[in-house]
Order: structure tokens, then C-alpha cells, then sequence
């Protein structure tokens, strides 16, 4: 299991994430953005794809123990 964290606040819906990794992200409306933060060790590499590929790093892999500030501060 991979676990990530989308940060909604910063994403602006490009979808460069659904286009990469659809079993993971889904668009839902214009900027609504769905994902599994939960996905399957199999989807590893495409998310690793799509969180290089999101222009505002809005994907954080493997990032559910870091604290809030972290998330949310940075950049
Ligand atoms: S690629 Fe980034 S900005 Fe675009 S929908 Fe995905 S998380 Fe949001």
C-alpha cells in the first residue's frame, strides 16, 4: 500500500495526475479532484509519475506521518 496525501488547497486541478495515474485520480467537475490515499503498491510508479508531473506539487507520496506544517507550509 502506498499512502499519499493531495493537497487540495494547493491543487488547481490540471489533472495531470488523473491523465497519469487514473486508478488513483479521478476529476470530478471542473476543479473537484477525487483520489485513493490508500492506492495499491502497483500504482507505486505511476504515482511517483504524477506527482513529478502536477505543476503545483500539490501530491505528497508516502507523506501521511509528516506533521501539518509540513504539509501545508512548505514552498
Ligand atoms: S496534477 Fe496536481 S493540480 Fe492537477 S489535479 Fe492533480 S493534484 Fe491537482
Amino acid at each position: 500500500m502506498v499512502r499519499l496525501v493531495v493537497d487540495l488547497n494547493r491543487c488547481q486541478g490540471y489533472a495531470q495526475c488523473a491523465f497519469l495515474a487514473p486508478e488513483v485520480f479521478a476529476m470530478h467537475g471542473e476543479e473537484g479532484l477525487l483520489y485513493n490515499p490508500e492506492a495499491d503498491e502497483a500504482q507505486r510508479e505511476k504515482l511517483a509519475q504524477a506527482s513529478a508531473a502536477c505543476p503545483v506539487q500539490a501530491i505528497l507520496v508516502e507523506a501521511m506521518d509528516a506533521p501539518a506544517e509540513a504539509v501545508s507550509g512548505e514552498r
